[in-house]
């Protein structure tokens, strides 16, 4: 048993977390900023956090994760990082040539309060900024929110920092993706495709984090949003924010900053998640629905009949970031399952909290919700009332383990398995591969658990 400390009695903790679901603000601000073509996100602190997020990143994605950092001493941490990162700039601009560098900071670099649009003003004022090159940057500290805390604010700054507007209206829409996969981005602009609508993605990591090997070692890879879409993102027709938490700053500054009009939805997981982004899509750019769409939409509805047998009523435990448990939760409450545990590590508030709660009002049991919870709680919570199911990230493994439950991975980390970068479980076509794996977990064990009478040939 690797978690048999694990005690069945639940105890009120305040100051104490076990085994965290979530991570610090950082990690998530060098993910987003990735996704902008040709950028070098920058760790403004001490190197320690970024050869973590590096690592982290990495683990997750197996690619190469370029990133930059500060690299503070003791020195820096008592007089300020501004020598650093005016040197590092300079540096990173004449060794590795981006187009753009993404200035996030750590706890280090916020405590002690440096003030970077500073910094970086002085930095180009030393003529360290070349022209036709960018810094932008976002606080990120560590000890506020999570990673999608950090994700949110780097998107945020590539409004801030780059969307104008040019006193006309295109009719091309944003789309603001949220954190999720390269593959979930490339489906989402795909389904825009599909309706032919014109779309600006930001940020974009496909292409960037799910790449190609072609033998030759590319810095800055094809993907990523350009400099230049990023500024015509204030003359765009409107804005589909997508997950609350780590989209709604951005398309509302923009809203503020260029009055483009936005609408935040949540993931576009499963049926009803999927409807409601292609509805927004459909009436923000004045289209009607393809057939090749409808065919998609069609497949689902025909699958989610066939397969509903054998999850209606499996009981499951959710944990993961807020957008996509919350997203996750309605599509498997809509398929008759049923959440009975759900955690989200990072603090979303309580309206988040609501929406979470309303979300499974119908299911016939009682559910627990923690927002913040830690996974220790949630072992608990299965130690004390098992379930058929466990969606998580790769720190979900350790309690499937002990207790014997089958897991679907599922979010942020997925460090021991493939597939995730590459094949998305949004919109329809997400969907169909989401409950595939659902189903796969809940049918390899009917397997491995019946006996001569009642293993089963058809299913
Ligand atoms: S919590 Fe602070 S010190 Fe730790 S990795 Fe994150 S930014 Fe660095």
């Amino acid at each position: 048993m690797l978690l048999r400390h694990t005690p069945t009695e639940i105890k009120e903790r305040s100051a104490l977390t076990v085994n965290p679901a979530k991570t610090c603000q950082p990690i998530g601000a060098m993910y987003a900023a990735l996704g902008v073509h040709g950028c070098l996100p920058h760790s403004h602190g001490s190197q320690g956090c970024y050869a973590y997020h590096r690592s982290a990143l990495t683990r997750h994605f197996k690619e190469p994760v370029v990133a930059a950092t500060s690299a503070f001493t003791e020195g820096a941490s008592v007089f300020g990082g501004q020598a650093n990162l005016v040197q590092a700039i300079d540096n990173i601009f004449s060794v590795y040539n981006p187009r753009v560098i993404a200035v996030h900071t750590t706890c280090l670099s916020e405590t002690i309060g440096d003030d970077v649009p500073q910094i970086v003003a002085k930095a180009k004022a030393d003529g360290k900024v070349p022209d036709g090159k960018f810094v932008f940057h976002a606080n990120t500290p560590s000890y506020v929110g999570s990673h999608v805390t950090g994700f949110s604010s780097m998107t945020k700054a590539m409004v801030d920092y780059f969307a104008e507007s040019n006193g006309q209206r295109a009719k091309t829409i944003n789309l603001i993706p949220g954190y999720v996969e390269p593959s979930d981005m490339a489906e989402i602009r795909r389904i825009a495709g599909i309706m032919g609508i014109a779309t600006i993605m930001f940020p974009d990591t496909s292409r960037v984090l799910n790449g190609p090997l072609t033998g030759r070692y590319k810095m800055f890879p094809d993907g990523g949003v350009t400099i230049e879409d990023l500024k015509k993102t204030g003359s765009s027709a409107g804005t589909i924010a997508l997950g609350r938490t780590a989209s709604l700053a951005a398309a509302r500054a923009l809203d503020a900053k260029c009055k483009v009009p936005c609408e935040i939805l949540g993931l576009p997981v499963g049926l009803h998640g999927t409807d409601a982004f292609v509805d927004t899509l459909r009436r923000m750019a004045g289209v009607s629905v393809p057939d090749a769409l409808n065919l998609e939409r069609g497949q689902l509805v025909d699958t989610i009949s066939d397969w509903h047998q054998y999850l209606y009523g499996k009981r499951v435990a959710i944990a993961g970031d807020p957008d996509q448990v919350l997203a996750l939760t309605r599509f498997v409450v809509s398929l008759d399952m049923r959440p009975v545990h759900i955690v989200t590590g990072s603090p979303a508030g309580k309206k988040y909290e609501k929406r979470l709660r309303e979300a499974v009002s119908e299911v016939p049991e009682p559910v627990n919700v923690k927002v913040p919870g830690d996974m220790l709680l949630f072992h608990q919570w299965i130690k004390n009332d098992p379930v058929d199911l466990i969606v998580g990230n790769t720190y979900a493994k350790y309690i499937a383990k002990d207790e014997d439950i089958p897991l679907v991975r599922y979010g942020f980390p997925i460090y021991d398995r493939m597939g995730h970068s590459y094949f998305s479980t949004m919109g329809y076509r997400g969907a169909l591969r989401l409950m595939e794996k659902l189903l796969d977990a809940i049918l390899d064990r009917k397997d491995r658990d019946a006996d001569d009478i009642t293993m089963e040939l058809v299913m």
